[in-house]
């Protein structure tokens, strides 16, 4: 008899930036699902880690405590999940809060272009509503026009007025990809780029360009996840495979925020085992693996 291979999911969001739970119900969703290792990865920001790590321990699942930056390279939008980082590291706090900074005032932009002509966004009413410290992102302002009524949920909001083509899509700051691949690592971490071929998404990098990354540190590639079809699934594959890259698959879980369910996409133990093995800034949280 073989053993049950483990769940694992190693890409998960919270109330601390746009998914729609708590980070103790995005947990108890994990272990209702039959997840048995999943991580928190918040858009720059890691106050979700202690309620998580807590709600694993009483329902029996292993935490990893993580977090999803948000960087460029040339201009391109490249997010990097980042798990295990020690959360006292001076340079990555700053530069999450540097984050977050540039967020707020890209909301308050984006929100005076949409009042202008004419949506009913109001920057105060969002903020009230979110609460403090979250990370604001474009979900936030989807969410209030589904509020008011305008659209019918978030997917709807980002196809007709949030796409990144759209003349209400403000830019905001984001440190270079490779500054954050360092940073990670000088914290501790292990840093693996979130769905590197998600062309639906957006422009996407070049492999010349995730070389680069590989050389100062980059740890491994999200290959199984929603936003890749079958080739992109394959590229990253290939070049996990022919550069010793870490391969992981993930849900990307928002809670009600996207179509995305837990476990949808998981990682292979041995692979998990390689990211517990290279980091050093942080232990496991929640039921021991
Ligand atoms: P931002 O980081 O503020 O630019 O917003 C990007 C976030 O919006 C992503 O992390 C997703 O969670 C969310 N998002 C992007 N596209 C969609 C979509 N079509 N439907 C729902 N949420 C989306
Ligand atoms: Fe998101
Ligand atoms: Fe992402
Ligand atoms: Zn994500």
């Amino acid at each position: 008899m073989t053993a049950p291979v483990a769940v694992i999911d190693l890409h998960t969001h919270s109330i601390c930036s746009d998914g729609t739970q708590t980070p103790q119900e995005v947990v108890r969703s994990a272990a209702a699902a039959g997840v048995a290792v999943m991580a928190l990865t918040d858009h720059d920001v890691i106050a979700g880690w202690a309620a998580a790590g807590a709600a694993g321990g009483e329902c029996d699942v292993t935490v990893v405590p993580g977090v999803e930056l948000s960087t460029q390279a040339d201009g391109i939008s490249v997010h990097m999940l980042a798990y295990l980082i020690d959360p006292g590291h001076e340079e990555l706090a700053e530069l999450m809060r540097d984050i977050r900074s540039h967020r707020d005032s890209r909301m308050r932009r984006t929100v005076e272009l949409l009042a202008a002509d004419g949506y009913p966004v109001e920057y105060d009413a969002i903020i009230a509503k979110v609460g403090e410290g979250v990370t604001l992102g474009r979900p936030h302002i989807a969410d209030s026009l589904v509020r008011s009524g305008v659209f019918s949920d978030r997917s709807q909001v980002f196809e007709k007025v949030l796409h990144g083509r759209s003349r209400y899509y403000v830019r905001h700051w984001a440190p270079s990809s490779a500054d954050a691949v360092r940073v990670i690592r000088a914290a501790g971490g292990v840093p693996v780029m979130a769905h590197p071929f998600a062309a639906a998404r957006g422009r996407i990098v070049s492999e010349v360009v995730i070389a680069d990354l590989v050389d100062v540190g980059l740890a491994g590639l999200e290959v199984h996840h929603r936003d890749h079809d079958a080739l992109g699934m394959q590229q990253a594959g290939a070049l996990c495979r022919e550069w010793g890259l870490i391969q992981t698959g993930s849900s990307d879980y928002h809670g009600q925020g996207k179509p995305n369910r837990l476990a949808e996409h998981t990682t292979d133990p041995r692979e998990f085992a390689r990211i517990v093995a290279a980091a050093s800034g942080s232990p496991l949280l929640g039921a021991p693996w």
